[in-house]
């Protein structure tokens, strides 16, 4: 019964290379994905070949949140298996991701009092139909025994696309498109994005988050973006 189960779940066979595998990608497709082992513990940026915890961006200008990890860098497969949950609705490629989160997830600094998935604008989400940062948070939050929190924080605004935009640039176009009346009294959030790039949405959450009395917040992506890489964000 249990394998009958495990296949409304998975797919029988790897995503990336279709061999038979039971867990959605087969062990040869699983150890070639892009680990982030050594990042900022500030702003998960991936860090090579330094034994610095914090990156010298965060040092100078330390981000809203106060802790971020990402167990992947945002390259190849990975970059794929993101579009496909994203754009071709491949809500299967959700359960697989979020396994891969879960296996890796780091011991917590206290219990969050809800994990938060960056909500789209209600427009977007009509077009999309979901939204993949749910979709991968879900798994996470009933591993942990967090509640979801889908409704407190609303997009007030759709925000245009910021890729090429400078940083000042990107805060204009971010003031005021989120809303956060933190009405369940929330001391410690953990945000979720599917892909964190510069973070700059991620900071004006976790900075409006803070103005409304959570202490500590903190950012999950599935993938870090380097920051050459701006296609995301
Ligand atoms: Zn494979
Ligand atoms: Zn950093």
């Amino acid at each position: 019964m249990l394998a009958g189960i495990s296949k409304l779940f998975y797919p029988s066979s790897c995503l990336l290379c279709g061999v038979l595998a039971s867990s959605g990608l087969c062990a040869a497709c699983a150890a070639e994905l892009p680990e982030n082992r050594c990042a900022c513990s500030r702003c998960a940026l991936p860090l090579y070949g330094t034994e610095n915890e914090i990156c010298g961006r965060c040092l100078k200008k330390p981000p809203a949140f106060d802790a971020a990890w990402s167990p992947f860098i945002y390259a190849q497969p990975l970059e794929w298996m993101i579009s496909q949950l994203k754009f071709n609705a491949k809500l299967l490629q959700a359960n697989v991701l979020a396994e891969l989160m879960m296996n890796r997830l780091p011991a917590l600094s206290g219990i969050p009092d809800c994990i938060m998935p960056v909500p789209l604008h209600p427009q977007r989400l009509r077009q999309r139909g979901f939204n993949q940062s749910v979709e991968l948070a879900r798994p996470l939050a009933r591993a942990q025994h967090v509640p979801l929190d889908v409704s407190s924080c609303r997009r007030l605004r759709a925000t245009p696309p910021q890729t090429g935009m400078t940083a000042s640039q990107r805060r204009r176009n971010l003031r005021g498109a989120f809303e956060f009346p933190n009405e369940q009294n929330y001391a410690h959030v953990v945000l979720f994005d599917d892909v964190m790039t510069t973070g700059a949405t991620l900071n004006e959450l976790a900075r409006l988050l803070k103005r409304q009395g959570v202490h500590r917040v903190e950012v999950w992506s599935l993938a870090r973006a380097q920051r050459n890489n701006k296609k995301y964000d």
